[in-house]
């Protein structure tokens, strides 16, 4: 193994971050070349008219995963981010008036799977002990290895055929438990990470267990908070953040890497590269070298996750029964999926994410008043063409009227500010291929050794982290690939 004692990181999201900490931590000076004002890739965070509106994700799993980075150096999370927790994780509503409130408090939750359908109960249980063998499996003993070679998938094969892991999320927890709402329920969480529940690999499932264990957080301040708390101790170990800084090129001689150059002029130099950035993207900074090119073209064969359309906003009031989370289910589950994943359509009838961290943070909102976002998945910019000038703005209305029609019926009057993100914006901002939200769809043929590998396999010298590399995208997702990343270097 080759030790290095410099390294450039592109990109400040959670994967960048993480993988930055930990070489710091090792003795490695390491610069982070971040092309945006701030940090945080996909927790950007804007702060408009006194509210604070995180850009993406807003529920904290797993802390142990980000408590263990400040350990490294015998520091504590605690010190620099405070961890508020969240109850109910989440409220499922449908439009015939169902609420289920989903947590990990074992007896409100089998209360509320018993309103469901109380023969469920038992089926339920079923799928617990299910989803903690696909949790010691998938995440504990695969999360956070790089699959650098093909017998380490042959390894893998036997767990993976152990669980079935070639049905679909949707299709374990149906076998499990009858009630269609509460298959729903236990199925919807792969589409925080991209995957669609109805083709995702029912390793997926693992999720609910990561959730029941480890509890679901929110960071005080927001989830950029977190990601200042994460840059604070990375500065703290040395490290240098450079911000604004668009890597345009990653150099090369012969085999190996040898640094960044910038929109802005800078050249910099260093033992090994790992990149952040999205992986087309990332291979498309290699000029001159045939064997990138090949690589672009064949990334850009592979199935992308949807985008999302996010509409942020802020209203004059406050909102005690609405809780943290919410998801507003669509009428329709499988087949609108598939028209967002396969068909390509933008559907006037979109299931909804709906964030409220004023619930839980009052000060993300000014006094009196409340921050929300609500998110639709919507088709990449490969399966759906669309002029996101013209249609954002006519979305924007379909998806604050679903949530006028639920839950706030004088939403009109109360809006106070608004703007929104689209595909568009992740593709612009963050260099997404097609603007994917969560870049390879996580689907089987595209996880572990068939995903991007954590260190290229013609430069040695050059790494990978974040949602494009195993283990996949999502906080723990991205923090575990820093882990398998740093663990071909350190
Ligand atoms: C709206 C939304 C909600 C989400 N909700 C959740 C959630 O609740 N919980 C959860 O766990 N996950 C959630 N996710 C998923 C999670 O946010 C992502 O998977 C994760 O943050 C991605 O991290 P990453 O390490 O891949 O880096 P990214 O966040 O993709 O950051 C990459 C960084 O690289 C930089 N970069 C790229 N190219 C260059 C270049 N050429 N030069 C310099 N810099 C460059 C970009 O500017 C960016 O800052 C959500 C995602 C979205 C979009």
């Amino acid at each position: 193994m080759k030790s290095h004692n410099s390294a450039i990181v592109i990109g400040s999201g959670f994967g960048g971050l993480a993988l930055a900490i930990r070489l710091q931590s090792a003795g490695i000076a390491t610069t982070i070349v971040e092309a945006r004002d701030r940090p945080g890739g996909r927790a950007y965070v804007w702060k408009q008219d006194g509210y604070t509106f995180d850009a993406g994700p807003t529920v904290i799993t797993d802390p142990a995963c980000l408590e263990e980075l400040w350990a490294l150096s015998g520091s504590r999370m605690a010190d620099d981010v405070t961890l508020l927790p969240v109850h109910p994780f989440y409220r499922l509503l449908w439009n015939d008036g169902t609420a289920f409130d989903y947590s990990n408090v074992d007896a409100e939750l089998n209360a509320e799977i018993a309103k469901l359908d109380p023969a469920d109960v038992a089926g339920y249980a079923r799928f617990l002990e299910y989803s903690k063998g696909v949790y010691e499996e998938g995440y504990l003993k695969l999360g956070a290895v790089p699959f650098l070679d093909f017998t380490a998938m042959l390894k893998a094969a036997p767990a993976l055929a152990k669980h079935q892991a070639w049905r679909s999320v949707y299709s374990v927890v149906s076998g499990f438990v009858n009630n269609d709402k509460l298959r729903q329920a236990l199925s919807f969480h792969t589409l925080l990470v991209g995957g669609n529940p109805m083709n995702t690999s029912s390793i997926y499932a693992l999720i609910h267990r990561l959730e029941k264990l480890g509890g679901v957080w929110f960071a005080k301040g927001g989830t950029n908070a977190l990601v200042s708390g994460m840059v604070a101790l990375f500065e703290r170990l040395g490290g240098t953040l450079l911000l604004g800084e668009k890597v345009t090129r990653i150099t090369h001689e012969g085999k190996r890497v040898t640094g960044v150059e910038t929109a802005s002029g800078k050249v910099l130099t260093a033992e090994m590269v790992a990149s952040n950035g999205d992986l087309v993207h990332s291979y498309g900074l290699i000029e001159g070298s045939a064997y990138a090119g090949g690589k672009v073209r064949s990334l850009r064969r592979k199935s992308f996750s949807p985008s999302l359309f996010v509409v942020h906003f802020g209203l004059k009031g406050t909102f005690p029964g609405i809780a943290h989370h919410s998801i507003l289910f669509s009428d329709r589950y499988g087949p609108l999926l598939k028209d967002i994943y396969k068909h390509g359509s933008l559907v006037d009838d979109p299931s909804l994410y709906l964030h409220h961290p004023s619930a839980t943070d009052p000060d993300m909102a000014p006094e009196g008043k409340s921050t929300f976002y609500a998110l639709a998945p919507v088709p990449h910019m490969g399966r759906a063409p669309v002029d996101w000038a013209v249609e954002g703005p006519r979305y924007r209305d379909v998806v604050l009227g679903r949530i006028r029609d639920l839950l706030i019926p004088d939403l009109d009057e109360r809006l106070d500010t608004c703007f929104h993100y689209t595909p568009q914006d992740f593709h612009d901002d963050l260099g997404a291929h097609l603007g994917s939200a969560f870049s390879l769809e996580p689907v089987l043929w595209q996880s572990a050794w068939f995903r991007g590998h954590n260190r290229d396999d013609h430069f040695p010298n050059l790494y990978f982290v974040g949602a494009g590399t195993h283990p996949g995208a999502g906080i723990p997702g991205v923090v575990g690939s820093a882990k398998a990343t740093a663990s071909l270097i350190v």
